[in-house]
C-alpha cells in the first residue's frame, strides 16, 4: 500500500460535439477539458477532469490549466488519507477555479478509494448503483428543437431539459415539444435570460396550458436573489438556482432567504468540497437537489455520477454532456442504457485506464 502522492500529470483534451449546442449565454461546437492523472507512490492512479466554462464561471481555459499544472505540484508527497485537509487547502488555492477544485479533489478520492479496491461511488455512500438522467435540447429553430426532443424521447429519456432565452420563444417552443413528446416532464432552463415578471408570465402560461414543467431553472440574472424569490413566490412550478449557486456560502444565503425550491449542484462550479456542503445545507432546509454538468467527457461526468449515485439524494439528474459529444474519453466509471446510468466497480474501471 502507498498513499503518498508521487506525481500529478495534467493534459488538455478537446472533444467534438455531435451538433453545436446553444444556450442563452452562447454556443459551443466542441469541449476542451483538462484531465489529471494523480499517481501514488505504490503506482495506483487516480483520474480527474476540469471542464471550465468561461461564459458561465469566468474560468479561462489557459488559466485553469496553468493553475493546475503549477499549484497541484504543492501536493506531491501528501497522504491522500488526509483528504479533508487537502480539500481545505484546495479550496483556498483554487478559489477562482472551481473546475480545477473538482478535478484535483476527485483525483485524490479516486486514488484513495482505488488503493482500497473501492470507488468514489462507494466512498460517498453507495446509495444507488443505477441513476436516471435527462437529456437537453439546445436553442435552435423551433421545428429543429421539436425534432431533437422527439429523438431524445426515442432514445429512451423520460425527462427532457429545454433551453429558452425569451418569453415569446419559451411560450412557442415548450408547448410544441410537450405536444410532440407526450408531455413527459420538462426542465425549462432560461440561463438568466428573463426578468422576474417575465419568468412568472412564462410559468403561469405554461401552467395554464397544462405543460408538465418539473423545474423552472435559473430564470433571472445570477446575482438577483430577490428576483429568484419573487419568481419562486409566484411560480406554479419549482424554481431552481444554477448560476446563482457556486459555494456553500451561496447555498446558505439562498436557503436563508428562501429564494428557491431546488439547488442545481455542478461539481464544475463547486468542487467536491462545496458540493458536499451544499448537499447538507439543502437537506437541512428542505431544498430539492438537482445535479448538472458543463462540458465533461465520460471521465469528467463519472465524478458527478459517483457523487449523485453514491449519495442518492438527487431528484433531478442532468448529466447528459457526454451524450452530446461525438468524441469521448476512453475512461468511464459507468455504462449507459437509454436514460439509465449504472456505476462500474473498481475492477471494471481499472480495465479502462491507459
Ligand atoms: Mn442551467
Amino acid at each position: 500500500m502507498g498513499f503518498e502522492i508521487r506525481r500529478i500529470e495534467i493534459e488538455r483534451k478537446t472533444y467534438k460535439l455531435v451538433k453545436t449546442f446553444r444556450i442563452s449565454l452562447g454556443a459551443m461546437s466542441e469541449s476542451t477539458v483538462i484531465q489529471i492523472r494523480l499517481i501514488l507512490n505504490g503506482g495506483t492512479v487516480g483520474l480527474g477532469e476540469a471542464s471550465p466554462s468561461f461564459k458561465i464561471s469566468g474560468e479561462y481555459l489557459n488559466s485553469v490549466e496553468t493553475a493546475l499544472r503549477e499549484l497541484s505540484q504543492e501536493f506531491i508527497g501528501e497522504d491522500v488519507r488526509n483528504y479533508r485537509v487537502l480539500f481545505d487547502r484546495i479550496d483556498e488555492m483554487f478559489r477562482t477555479f472551481p473546475s480545477a477544485k473538482s478535478a484535483l479533489q476527485y483525483a485524490i478520492l479516486d486514488a484513495l478509494t482505488a488503493e482500497y479496491g473501492l470507488t468514489p461511488f462507494e466512498f460517498f455512500g453507495g446509495a444507488k448503483r443505477k441513476i436516471v438522467s435527462d437529456k437537453t435540447v439546445g436553442i435552435d429553430d423551433v421545428n429543429t428543437m421539436v425534432e431533437d426532443a422527439k429523438n431524445i424521447k426515442g432514445e429512451g429519456f423520460r425527462t427532457i431539459k429545454i433551453k429558452i432565452d425569451s418569453v415569446d420563444f419559451a411560450l412557442d417552443v415548450v408547448p410544441k415539444i410537450a405536444d410532440a413528446t407526450g408531455n413527459i416532464g420538462y426542465i425549462v432552463d432560461a440561463n438568466q435570460a428573463l426578468k422576474p415578471k417575465e419568468a412568472v408570465e412564462v410559468a403561469e402560461k405554461l401552467h395554464s396550458l397544462g405543460v408538465n414543467v418539473l423545474v423552472l431553472e435559473q430564470p433571472v440574472f445570477k446575482h438577483d436573489y430577490d428576483g429568484l424569490r419573487f419568481v419562486r413566490e409566484r411560480s406554479p412550478f419549482p424554481v431552481a438556482a444554477d448560476e446563482s449557486l457556486y459555494t456553500r456560502y451561496d447555498a446558505f444565503k439562498l436557503a436563508r432567504d428562501e429564494c428557491v425550491d431546488v439547488f442545481n449542484i455542478k461539481l464544475m462550479k463547486s468542487g467536491l468540497s462545496d458540493g458536499m456542503a451544499i448537499v447538507e445545507i439543502a437537506r437541512s432546509a428542505g431544498i430539492t437537489l438537482m445535479i448538472g454538468c458543463m462540458g465533461e467527457s465520460s471521465l469528467g461526468i463519472t465524478q458527478s455520477i459517483d457523487f449523485a449515485a453514491g449519495l442518492g439524494y438527487f431528484t433531478y439528474l442532468d448529466l447528459d454532456c457526454p451524450f452530446l459529444h461525438a468524441e469521448d474519453s476512453k475512461y468511464r466509471g459507468y455504462i449507459r442504457d437509454g436514460d439509465e446510468l449504472t456505476v462500474l466497480d473498481r475492477e471494471e474501471r481499472e480495465k479502462l485506464k491507459d
